[in-house]
Protein backbone atom coordinates (compact mmCIF):
# COMPACT_ATOMS: atom_id res chain seq x y z
CA UNK A 1 0.00 0.00 0.00
CA UNK A 2 1.38 3.12 -1.05
CA UNK A 3 0.40 6.53 0.74
CA UNK A 4 -0.01 9.58 -1.43
CA UNK A 5 -1.04 13.13 -0.23
CA UNK A 6 -4.21 12.26 1.92
CA UNK A 7 -5.48 8.72 0.20
CA UNK A 8 -4.37 5.25 0.13
CA UNK A 9 -3.49 3.16 -3.01
CA UNK A 10 -4.17 -0.13 -2.85
CA UNK A 11 -3.42 -1.80 -6.38
CA UNK A 12 -3.94 -5.12 -7.30
CA UNK A 13 -5.59 -7.87 -9.14
CA UNK A 14 -9.53 -8.20 -9.21
CA UNK A 15 -9.66 -11.07 -6.94
CA UNK A 16 -7.10 -9.91 -4.31
CA UNK A 17 -9.17 -6.28 -4.80
CA UNK A 18 -12.78 -7.78 -4.15
CA UNK A 19 -10.89 -9.66 -1.15
CA UNK A 20 -9.53 -6.94 0.62
CA UNK A 21 -12.53 -4.51 0.30
CA UNK A 22 -14.82 -7.30 1.74
CA UNK A 23 -12.40 -7.61 4.23
CA UNK A 24 -12.57 -3.83 5.07
CA UNK A 25 -16.47 -4.08 4.84
CA UNK A 26 -16.68 -7.56 6.91
CA UNK A 27 -14.92 -5.73 9.51
CA UNK A 28 -16.85 -2.63 9.50
CA UNK A 29 -20.38 -4.61 9.44
CA UNK A 30 -19.09 -7.36 12.75
CA UNK A 31 -17.82 -4.27 14.55
CA UNK A 32 -20.91 -3.01 14.93
CA UNK A 33 -22.86 -6.01 15.29
CA UNK A 34 -20.79 -6.05 18.45
CA UNK A 35 -22.20 -2.99 19.70
CA UNK A 36 -25.18 -3.65 18.68
CA UNK A 37 -25.77 -1.00 15.64
CA UNK A 38 -25.83 -0.50 12.50
CA UNK A 39 -23.22 -0.52 9.44
CA UNK A 40 -24.28 2.31 7.16
CA UNK A 41 -22.86 0.88 3.58
CA UNK A 42 -22.87 3.43 0.61
CA UNK A 43 -23.39 1.12 -3.08
CA UNK A 44 -22.11 1.56 -6.45
CA UNK A 45 -23.69 -0.10 -9.50
CA UNK A 46 -21.94 -0.52 -13.02
CA UNK A 47 -19.61 -3.77 -13.54
CA UNK A 48 -16.93 -2.62 -11.75
CA UNK A 49 -18.37 -3.57 -8.18
CA UNK A 50 -19.73 -6.93 -9.34
CA UNK A 51 -16.69 -9.03 -8.25
CA UNK A 52 -16.86 -7.48 -4.78
CA UNK A 53 -20.58 -8.19 -4.44
CA UNK A 54 -20.07 -11.72 -5.42
CA UNK A 55 -17.35 -11.85 -2.79
CA UNK A 56 -19.88 -10.38 0.15
CA UNK A 57 -22.75 -13.15 -1.00
CA UNK A 58 -19.72 -16.04 -0.75
CA UNK A 59 -18.82 -14.66 2.47
CA UNK A 60 -22.87 -15.03 3.66
CA UNK A 61 -23.50 -18.13 2.19
CA UNK A 62 -19.94 -19.88 3.09
CA UNK A 63 -19.09 -18.61 5.75
CA UNK A 64 -22.38 -17.10 7.91
CA UNK A 65 -21.76 -12.94 7.60
CA UNK A 66 -24.76 -11.61 8.25
CA UNK A 67 -26.19 -8.21 6.98
CA UNK A 68 -28.42 -8.20 9.48
CA UNK A 69 -27.53 -4.90 10.92
CA UNK A 70 -26.82 -3.62 7.37
CA UNK A 71 -28.29 -0.09 6.28
CA UNK A 72 -27.83 0.17 2.65
CA UNK A 73 -27.61 3.93 0.49
CA UNK A 74 -27.45 3.64 -3.43
CA UNK A 75 -25.83 6.37 -5.32
CA UNK A 76 -27.88 6.39 -7.83
CA UNK A 77 -31.03 5.23 -10.44
CA UNK A 78 -32.09 6.11 -13.78
CA UNK A 79 -34.90 8.40 -14.52
CA UNK A 80 -37.96 6.93 -15.68
CA UNK A 81 -37.14 3.12 -14.54
CA UNK A 82 -39.58 1.63 -12.35
CA UNK A 83 -37.88 -0.87 -9.68
CA UNK A 84 -38.26 -4.02 -11.71
CA UNK A 85 -37.10 -2.54 -15.01
CA UNK A 86 -34.43 -4.92 -16.05
CA UNK A 87 -31.85 -2.07 -16.57
CA UNK A 88 -32.94 -0.15 -13.53
CA UNK A 89 -30.35 -0.20 -10.43
CA UNK A 90 -32.58 -1.34 -8.22
CA UNK A 91 -32.95 -4.65 -10.24
CA UNK A 92 -29.01 -4.54 -10.66
CA UNK A 93 -28.40 -4.32 -7.13
CA UNK A 94 -31.30 -7.26 -6.44
CA UNK A 95 -29.33 -9.80 -9.22
CA UNK A 96 -25.52 -8.73 -7.59
CA UNK A 97 -26.49 -8.63 -4.38
CA UNK A 98 -29.34 -7.94 -1.99
CA UNK A 99 -31.11 -11.25 -3.62
CA UNK A 100 -28.03 -13.22 -2.05
CA UNK A 101 -28.08 -11.83 1.18
CA UNK A 102 -29.86 -11.49 4.36
CA UNK A 103 -30.32 -7.67 4.38
CA UNK A 104 -33.41 -6.39 5.37
CA UNK A 105 -35.78 -5.39 2.88
CA UNK A 106 -36.77 -2.30 4.83
CA UNK A 107 -33.23 -1.21 4.99
CA UNK A 108 -32.57 -0.92 1.42
CA UNK A 109 -32.74 2.42 -0.06
CA UNK A 110 -31.99 3.67 -3.41
CA UNK A 111 -33.28 6.85 -5.36
CA UNK A 112 -36.51 6.53 -7.10
CA UNK A 113 -36.18 6.72 -10.97
CA UNK A 114 -40.01 7.40 -11.07
CA UNK A 115 -41.09 10.83 -8.98
CA UNK A 116 -43.56 13.79 -9.05
CA UNK A 117 -41.35 15.96 -7.77
CA UNK A 118 -37.98 15.80 -8.28
CA UNK A 119 -36.86 18.04 -5.33
CA UNK A 120 -38.97 16.41 -2.52
CA UNK A 121 -38.02 13.21 -3.95
CA UNK A 122 -33.85 14.19 -3.41
CA UNK A 123 -34.60 15.87 -0.32
CA UNK A 124 -36.35 12.50 1.22
CA UNK A 125 -33.48 10.86 0.64
CA UNK A 126 -30.89 12.85 1.95
CA UNK A 127 -33.33 13.13 5.23
CA UNK A 128 -33.08 9.41 4.93
CA UNK A 129 -29.16 9.11 4.66
CA UNK A 130 -29.13 11.47 7.53
CA UNK A 131 -31.98 9.92 9.66
CA UNK A 132 -29.35 6.72 10.18
CA UNK A 133 -26.43 9.21 11.00
CA UNK A 134 -24.83 9.41 7.21
CA UNK A 135 -22.82 6.44 5.28
CA UNK A 136 -19.70 4.92 7.23
CA UNK A 137 -18.20 3.15 4.13
CA UNK A 138 -18.93 4.25 0.53
CA UNK A 139 -18.19 2.32 -2.60
CA UNK A 140 -17.44 4.08 -5.99
CA UNK A 141 -16.45 3.74 -9.60
CA UNK A 142 -15.53 6.19 -11.72
CA UNK A 143 -16.76 7.22 -15.20
CA UNK A 144 -14.72 8.09 -17.85
CA UNK A 145 -15.63 11.64 -18.03
CA UNK A 146 -14.72 11.47 -14.44
CA UNK A 147 -18.41 11.22 -12.94
CA UNK A 148 -19.02 9.65 -9.76
CA UNK A 149 -22.73 8.36 -9.49
CA UNK A 150 -24.08 10.38 -11.83
CA UNK A 151 -21.89 13.65 -10.60
CA UNK A 152 -20.74 14.71 -14.31
CA UNK A 153 -18.60 17.20 -15.36
CA UNK A 154 -19.67 20.56 -14.45
CA UNK A 155 -21.42 19.29 -10.87
CA UNK A 156 -20.08 21.26 -7.92
CA UNK A 157 -18.56 20.48 -4.57
CA UNK A 158 -21.73 21.55 -2.70
CA UNK A 159 -23.93 19.35 -4.42
CA UNK A 160 -26.68 17.40 -2.72
CA UNK A 161 -29.16 14.43 -4.11
CA UNK A 162 -31.00 15.85 -7.19
CA UNK A 163 -31.91 15.51 -10.74
CA UNK A 164 -29.14 15.77 -13.71
CA UNK A 165 -29.12 15.05 -17.32
CA UNK A 166 -26.79 12.38 -18.19
CA UNK A 167 -23.72 13.40 -20.09
CA UNK A 168 -22.93 12.03 -23.79
CA UNK A 169 -20.59 10.11 -23.08
CA UNK A 170 -22.46 7.95 -19.76
CA UNK A 171 -25.20 7.22 -22.09
CA UNK A 172 -22.78 5.59 -24.85
CA UNK A 173 -21.24 3.95 -22.40
CA UNK A 174 -24.71 2.61 -21.22
CA UNK A 175 -25.80 2.31 -24.85
CA UNK A 176 -24.74 -1.50 -25.31
CA UNK A 177 -27.44 -2.54 -22.30
CA UNK A 178 -30.12 -1.04 -22.97
CA UNK A 179 -29.95 -2.16 -26.70
CA UNK A 180 -29.00 1.21 -28.05
CA UNK A 181 -28.17 4.36 -26.80
CA UNK A 182 -31.76 5.67 -28.15
CA UNK A 183 -33.24 3.49 -25.19
CA UNK A 184 -30.82 5.20 -22.23
CA UNK A 185 -32.17 7.35 -20.17
CA UNK A 186 -31.80 11.30 -20.20
CA UNK A 187 -31.59 12.05 -16.89
CA UNK A 188 -31.35 10.43 -13.21
CA UNK A 189 -31.00 11.44 -9.62
CA UNK A 190 -28.03 10.49 -7.68
CA UNK A 191 -26.28 11.53 -4.79
CA UNK A 192 -24.29 14.90 -5.27
CA UNK A 193 -21.03 15.42 -4.45
CA UNK A 194 -21.02 16.73 -0.70
CA UNK A 195 -23.24 14.00 -0.03
CA UNK A 196 -20.57 11.44 -1.33
CA UNK A 197 -17.76 13.63 0.97
CA UNK A 198 -20.18 13.42 3.75
CA UNK A 199 -19.59 9.42 3.57
CA UNK A 200 -16.65 8.38 6.45
CA UNK A 201 -15.01 6.51 4.47
CA UNK A 202 -14.66 6.62 0.67
CA UNK A 203 -13.50 3.32 -1.71
CA UNK A 204 -13.03 4.45 -5.30
CA UNK A 205 -12.49 0.83 -7.43
CA UNK A 206 -11.49 1.27 -10.65
CA UNK A 207 -10.60 -1.64 -13.43
CA UNK A 208 -8.54 -1.67 -16.72
CA UNK A 209 -7.00 0.76 -19.35
CA UNK A 210 -9.70 2.44 -20.25
CA UNK A 211 -10.13 4.14 -16.83
CA UNK A 212 -5.77 4.71 -16.40
CA UNK A 213 -6.00 8.35 -17.88
CA UNK A 214 -8.87 8.98 -15.64
CA UNK A 215 -7.76 8.19 -12.84
CA UNK A 216 -4.21 9.61 -12.85
CA UNK A 217 -6.15 13.24 -13.04
CA UNK A 218 -8.61 12.43 -10.50
CA UNK A 219 -6.10 11.46 -7.69
CA UNK A 220 -3.19 14.29 -9.11
CA UNK A 221 -4.87 16.79 -11.45
CA UNK A 222 -6.52 20.12 -10.34
CA UNK A 223 -9.20 19.72 -8.16
CA UNK A 224 -12.52 20.95 -10.35
CA UNK A 225 -15.89 20.38 -10.98
CA UNK A 226 -14.88 19.42 -14.13
CA UNK A 227 -13.89 16.54 -12.97
CA UNK A 228 -16.01 15.57 -10.07
CA UNK A 229 -13.84 12.43 -8.97
CA UNK A 230 -11.04 15.03 -8.22
CA UNK A 231 -12.80 16.37 -5.51
CA UNK A 232 -11.91 13.27 -3.10
CA UNK A 233 -9.23 14.77 -2.95
CA UNK A 234 -10.48 16.60 -0.43
CA UNK A 235 -11.51 13.96 1.64
CA UNK A 236 -9.44 12.54 4.03
CA UNK A 237 -10.47 9.01 4.30
CA UNK A 238 -10.57 8.05 1.00
CA UNK A 239 -8.87 4.56 -0.36
CA UNK A 240 -8.29 3.65 -4.45
CA UNK A 241 -8.21 -0.02 -5.01
CA UNK A 242 -6.87 -0.23 -8.74
CA UNK A 243 -5.38 -3.27 -10.49
CA UNK A 244 -2.37 -2.77 -12.25
CA UNK A 245 -4.10 -1.46 -15.91
CA UNK A 246 -5.84 1.63 -14.67
CA UNK A 247 -2.93 2.37 -12.27
CA UNK A 248 -0.84 2.45 -14.92
CA UNK A 249 1.58 -0.35 -13.95
CA UNK A 250 0.98 -2.27 -17.19
P1 LIG B 1 -18.41 0.82 -14.80
O1 LIG B 1 -19.06 2.23 -14.52
O2 LIG B 1 -18.17 0.19 -13.46
O3 LIG B 1 -19.43 0.04 -15.58
O4 LIG B 1 -17.12 1.07 -15.54
C1 LIG B 1 -18.46 3.06 -13.57
C2 LIG B 1 -19.19 4.38 -13.50
O5 LIG B 1 -19.65 4.87 -14.54
O6 LIG B 1 -19.26 4.92 -12.40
Amino acid sequence: MENFMNSEIVVGETAELAGRLADEIEGGIRARAAEGNAYILGLATGSTPEPLYAELARRHREEGLSFQNVVSFNLDEYEGLGPSHPQSYHTYMRKHLFDHVDLRSDMIFLPPGIYDDPAAAAQHYEDQIRGFGGIDFQVLGIGRDGHIGFNEPGSERETRTRRVALAAETREDAGPAFGGIAHVPTHAMTMGVRTILEARRLVLIARGAGKREIVAEAMNGKVTSAIPATFLQDHSNTAWYLDSAAAGQC
